[in-house]
């Protein structure tokens, strides 16, 4: 850069040892011998360090020889060395062509002037004058045009790329304030500003954004107008009108011969004088956001036109924005919500809090129209374990496995999303069913065997709802149920165990005495017995405890469906009958007891059979407590083993003093 510089200057040297020389020739009247070295030895410098001006440098440097050869100022070579200088500052467009010969035009004449009367020819200067004045107007003209359409290129540019007049600071000083300020704004004040923004920069009329919401529906969003009659209330279809027309067509528009029709905007109320109405599309990519309208009764130009295409731009900008915003917060809140779910279920819930819990964070998540839970059953479809959505049908509908997207969903074992529900030969539970239109299924099936299959799905009343991202999302909260209904299935099994006896299979001591209080408490009449094997340390004794046991399991098998029944110690059961007569209760006992005589142990030494004795207490005529009923039905028992065993007794009120 400093070099280009350099040279120029150097360039120029020509020149200033043109006007040095010359003034000093002609003051001393003399020829300076080493000017015509001079001359020649620097136009050629002039014309290596620069194209431009090498001719200006020859010329200059070889007029100037043969001037001061021919006589000096009053030769006729004059006019051709103006000349050279002034056609090639005309073909170059070079201001300093003219510059220079200017200066040496008036140089050249003043000297001259100054030898007037002995060689002077004052016709060759005039000339020279001339035609110096003529082609400095020619090149004028041509350059004024120039820099006309110049300027015009550069507002066209300027329109399409720089709203921002740079010279017109407090118009992007509001604007940079606008722009650190949108972060912290609601949407609504946001466009207003924008709008008001707009408003004050291009001094029109009316200037109105509109927003898509909703399935081809405009509604104005914000609205600045010097017209009273503006309205603030607009709901506009797609396509309708002409602002729905353009809103539809997305391009940017410029009319300029609206005419009076004001009603055909769609936002005045009542007639307005409008004459021109400029828009550009709200609109990002693909997305079309909605429409940034102006209206004015003059004519708006192309400048004001780009000036809202920006702004616009701006806008959807701001909205894509504001989405994404709202899309990470959403996913962060997933994430905290699957975290939190994860919690909670590593402890202890119901499967039905689990349902619970689940659909609420579904909820919260996605935000669905409706939510379904249903567990796979083998050979029998599936059952609707709760829905909750928009219509109704009853929790427990069992449906079809072969061809309902629920079915699917589960068998699939994974994410299955159907972008409507309604197309043809597709149900969501089942053929005759009528799915809902538009509406978006998605499913996730979990569950790694049969007992824990199911399936969690989303209805959305919209169509192809959730992105694939999402599904992911609702694999990862499955997955997160899948091992907790797994869990809970575990402890409802070992719950269920813990309340039997290993052996038998009978509720064991602690969850009899609770059936007996239960009970007790829920039935009119209860009757309780006591069970006891006859003689059985001698079945021991002889075959050995492993055939006790198998003895004992038989027992179990023959008074398991005589009532609730249990293992109440050793080699004692117990039998409780609720709602019973105190007539039924002699019928029931005789039953066990044939049961017991009936039945037999097969061993390999031959067939063991046996006999027990029972005692009976009944509820509430005889005994009102628990201990009091144990303890009667336990001395009825002891009566029986006394009479003789194999034979039933039952407590009367008097029981307890005889004993
Ligand atoms: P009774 O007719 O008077 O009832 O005579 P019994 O021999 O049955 O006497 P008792 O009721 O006192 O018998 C208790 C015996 O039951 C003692 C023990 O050997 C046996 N027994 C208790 N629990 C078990 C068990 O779980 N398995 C086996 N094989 N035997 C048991
Ligand atoms: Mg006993
Ligand atoms: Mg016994």
């Amino acid at each position: 850069m400093r070099a280009r510089q350099i040279l120029k200057i150097i360039s120029f040297l020509p020149f200033g040892v043109y006007v040095y020389f010359s003034l000093a020739g002609k003051l001393l009247y003399e020829l300076n011998p080493l000017f015509l070295i001079a001359g020649p030895v620097l136009a050629a410098v002039g014309l290596m360090v620069t194209r431009n001006l090498w001719l200006f440098a020859l010329a200059v440097a070889a007029s100037n020889a043969a001037v001061q050869l021919t006589g000096g100022v009053s030769s006729q070579l004059f006019f051709f060395y103006f000349l050279l200088l002034f056609v090639e500052g005309l073909r170059t467009s070079t201001w300093r062509y003219f510059a220079a010969a200017g200066a040496v035009l008036v140089l050249e004449t003043g000297s001259a002037l100054f030898h007037l009367g002995e060689n002077a020819f004052p016709f060759g200067n005039l000339a020279a004058f001339a035609a110096f004045t003529a082609i400095l107007y020619l090149f004028l003209r041509r350059e004024q045009k120039r820099s006309t359409a110049l300027a015009k290129d550069l507002e066209k540019e300027r329109a399409k790329y720089y709203w921002i007049d740079p010279l017109t600071a407090p118009r992007s000083e509001r604007l940079n304030a606008l722009r650190e300020e949108r972060y912290s704004l609601d949407a609504d004040v946001l466009y207003k500003r924008f709008v008001e923004f707009t408003f004050a920069s291009l001094e029109v009329d009316t200037v109105a954004l509109f927003l898509i919401c909703g399935k081809d529906v405009l509604q104005l969003v914000a609205i600045c107008s010097k017209s009273e009659k503006a309205s603030e209330d607009v709901t506009l279809a797609m396509g309708e009108g002409l602002v729905g027309y353009l809103a539809r067509e997305g391009k940017p528009a410029l009319l300029t011969d609206l005419g009076a029709d004001s009603g055909r905007l769609g936002y005045y109320a009542g007639e307005v004088e409008v004459s021109s109405l400029a828009t550009a599309p709200v609109q990002r990519e693909e997305t079309n956001y909605g429409i940034l309208v102006a209206d004015a009764r003059r004519r708006l130009t192309s400048y004001e036109q780009g000036f809202l295409i920006q702004v616009a731009a701006l806008i959807a900008g701001d909205i894509e924005l504001a989405a994404a915003y709202e899309e990470r917060h959403r996913e962060a809140m997933r994430f905290s919500g699957l975290y939190e779910l994860a919690g909670n279920l590593l402890v202890g819930v119901s499967r039905d809090e689990l349902i619970d819990r689940s659909f609420e964070l579904v909820r919260e998540l996605f935000a669905p129209d409706a939510i379904g839970f249903a567990r796979l059953k083998q050979g029998e479809g599936a059952e609707v374990l709760r829905y909750e959505g928009g219509e109704d049908f009853a929790n427990g509908f069992r449906f079809e496995a072969e061809r309902s997207l629920v079915a699917m969903a589960a068998k699939h074992k994974g994410f299955l999303k159907q972008r409507d529900m309604s197309k043809p030969g597709l149900y969501r539970l089942g053929p005759g069913e009528k799915a809902p239109s538009n509406c978006t299924f998605f499913g996730i099936g979990f569950g790694e065997d049969a007992a824990t299959q199911g399936v969690l799905w989303l209805e959305k009343e919209q169509v192809d709802a959730y992105s694939e991202r999402e599904g992911k999302i609702l694999g990862f909260a499955a997955t997160l149920l899948s091992a907790a209904f797994l869990r809970v299935r575990y402890q409802e099994e070992l719950a269920r165990l813990a309340r039997l006896d290993g052996l038998t299979g009978l509720l064991n001591h602690r969850t009899f005495q609770e059936e007996l209080e239960k009970h007790m408490k829920e039935s009119a009449t209860l009757a309780l017995f006591i069970i006891d094997l006859d003689l059985f340390k001698k079945v021991n004794d002889t075959y050995g405890h492993p055939v006790g046991d198998m003895v004992l399991a038989k027992v179990a098998e023959v008074i398991k469906d005589k009532g609730i029944a249990a293992r109440y110690g050793g080699e004692e059961f117990a039998l409780i009958v609720p709602n019973i007569t105190s007539q039924q209760i002699l019928g029931r006992g005789e039953e066990v007891l044939a049961g017991i005589r009936r039945a037999e142990v097969k061993i390999r030494e031959g067939t063991i059979k046996f006999t027990a004795s029972v005692g009976a207490a009944f509820y509430p005529t005889d005994f009102k407590t628990r201990e009091d009923l144990i303890r009667a039905a336990d001395a009825a028992l002891y009566q029986a083993k006394t009479g003789g065993r194999d034979r039933l007794a039952l407590a009367g009120k008097d029981i307890l003093e005889s004993r």
